[in-house]
């Protein structure tokens, strides 16, 4: 089977170069040898703007246009809006069944924006099981990879666990439970006992130090055979016949793009160059960009690791022009606008057809109509396939 992949983003508002360097760049490549699905998360951008959707459809018609903008083709990719698959909402909800609280809590984006976005109320349910309606949209197409950028590593990790616990309550050899039973009952009355709970402290918190306690306790129980070893390692870890898929997290060589002030480029933090922005803006905006604060004076020698410009030169420019910013910054050779010019140009450069593809879309929009409904009808057959199996396997009567 031809290997799928599956990503998305929120509507939040114009695209910028952290999302293009990535996880575009990366769509754009995947697109010609693999199948590919790409979806505008109508839904998630609900978990934190509930409370004002009226830029929302706005949004969703402007990314769409950014994508085709950066180079996403229609012909090789299907491009679709979330909401128009009610699917990932059936497999969400079915998925909640197994997915226990505390996988949800210790998510590390979700304490976190709890308290940087303190202005909103987001101790709601639906912000709470954002990560697993993150994984109902990758897993209901059986992707086997998620071009992201780094922050979304650890949502994808959360995936593949759920994917491993849902295979394990509905994919299970039969008769799985018994046998297991029994290996439990060879291992001495203590050990069995030890056993189950670290097993359910496992299951539960992800704790490694419970597995590794486990798995130690298995390999030293003399009582048992290589099959019951096996099967315990199972029951640990909940494996079972793979209805679901796991899937992998494929980062670019810039997984986390620097925005104008050195931190993370995102919309949050204002600090961003949108894919869309005037030449005349990307240069008054990279200009004003601090340098090494020990640059006091232009004849101040600097380090460019201490810069954020050096940053953007290891994308943008070339070996020789990035020995010239070396020599010339650790000397004082050249000021920090002489070193400023040649990302100003790259970006310019690399910006500039994306305006112009833009144009045409922006020109038509009734065709960026037609891809999404194209790319949602696409989407669609592949989730109706997986939810046939998911709700066979958990027992739901067909029609
Ligand atoms: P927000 O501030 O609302 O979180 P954002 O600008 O961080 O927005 P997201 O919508 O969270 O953007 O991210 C969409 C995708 O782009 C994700 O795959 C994310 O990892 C990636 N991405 C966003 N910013 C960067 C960045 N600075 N570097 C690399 N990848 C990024
Ligand atoms: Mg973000």
């Amino acid at each position: 089977m031809k290997e799928r992949v599956v990503s998305g983003m929120r509507p939040t508002g114009q695209l910028h170069l952290g999302h293009y360097h990535g996880a575009i760049k990366n769509w754009v490549r995947m697109q010609h040898e693999l199948d590919c699905l790409f979806f505008v998360a109508d839904w998630h951008a609900l978990t934190t703007h509930y409370d004002n959707p009226q830029q929302l459809a706005e949004n969703t018609w402007d990314m769409i246009i950014d994508w085709l903008a950066a180079g996403v083709d229609p012909e090789k990719a299907s491009i679709f809006i979330q909401s128009r698959v009610p699917e990932h909402a059936e497999l969400h909800l079915l998925l909640s069944m197994v997915t226990p609280l505390a996988w949800l809590e210790r998510v590390p984006t979700y304490k976190d924006q709890i308290e940087k976005l303190k202005d909103k109320d987001l101790t709601t349910y639906g912000f709470l099981g954002y990560p697993l309606l993150q994984a109902a949209d990758v897993l209901v197409y059986r992707a086997t990879q998620v071009p992201v950028g780094e922050d979304q590593a650890p949502h994808i990790e959360m995936m593949r666990e759920i994917a491993r616990r849902f295979n394990y309550f509905y994919g299970r050899e039969p008769g799985f439970e018994e046998k297991v039973a029994a290996a439990v009952k060879k291992l001495s009355g203590k050990d069995g006992k030890r056993f189950v709970e670290l097993r359910s402290q496992f299951q539960t918190t992800g704790s490694a130090e419970a597995r590794t306690e486990a798995l130690a306790l298995i390999a030293a129980a003399g009582s048992l055979g290589a099959q019951d070893r096996e099967r315990l390692q199972g029951h640990l870890d909940g494996t079972g016949r793979s209805i679901l898929t796991e899937p992998a997290t494929v980062l670019t060589e810039t997984p986390k793009l620097p925005g104008l002030d050195g931190g993370k480029m995102s919309k949050s933090y204002g600090n961003t160059i949108m894919l869309r922005e005037q030449p005349a803006d990307v240069a008054a905006k990279v200009k004003k960009m601090p340098t090494d604060p020990a640059r006091v004076r232009r004849t101040d020698a600097g380090n460019p690791e201490n810069c954020p410009v050096w940053q953007f030169h290891k994308i943008y420019s070339d070996a020789p022009t990035r020995e010239w910013v070396v020599k010339g910054c650790t000397t004082a050779g050249i000021g920090c606008i002489e070193c400023k010019q040649p990302v100003i140009d790259g970006i310019v450069r690399e910006i500039t057809p994306m305006h112009e593809r833009a144009m045409q879309y922006i020109a038509k929009p009734q065709l960026v109509r037609e891809i999404a409904e194209a790319g949602s009808a696409r989407a669609r057959a592949v989730a109706t396939e997986t939810m046939r199996e998911v709700r066979e396997v958990m027992g739901i009567a067909a029609a």
